[in-house]
């Protein structure tokens, strides 16, 4: 049995990183929300849900963004787990 080299504690506790997936998933979350609601919509109402999606998709692209490029510089991608 050989232990990894990097300590788990430093690994499995970065809380900008569990921050920032938190982030990304909560607007991932209102994203397909908005995509939803776009499904059901038409008419006007259906011009509002995309206006809604496009920003969504935005601010969750930008949230991922963050997180890549934090874990690609502080290297602490840590096991998703759900
Ligand atoms: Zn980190």
């Amino acid at each position: 049995m050989v232990l990894s080299p990097v300590p788990l504690e430093e690994t499995l506790v970065c809380r900008t990183h569990t921050m920032l997936k938190d982030r990304m998933r909560a607007d991932l979350r209102v994203y397909r929300g908005a995509i939803q609601a776009m499904e059901r919509s038409t008419g006007k109402a259906f011009d509002k849900a995309q206006k809604l999606a496009e920003i969504a998709r935005i601010c969750f692209e930008a949230a991922r963004d963050r997180l890549n490029a934090h874990v690609s510089s502080h290297q602490c991608e840590v096991p998703y787990v759900g």
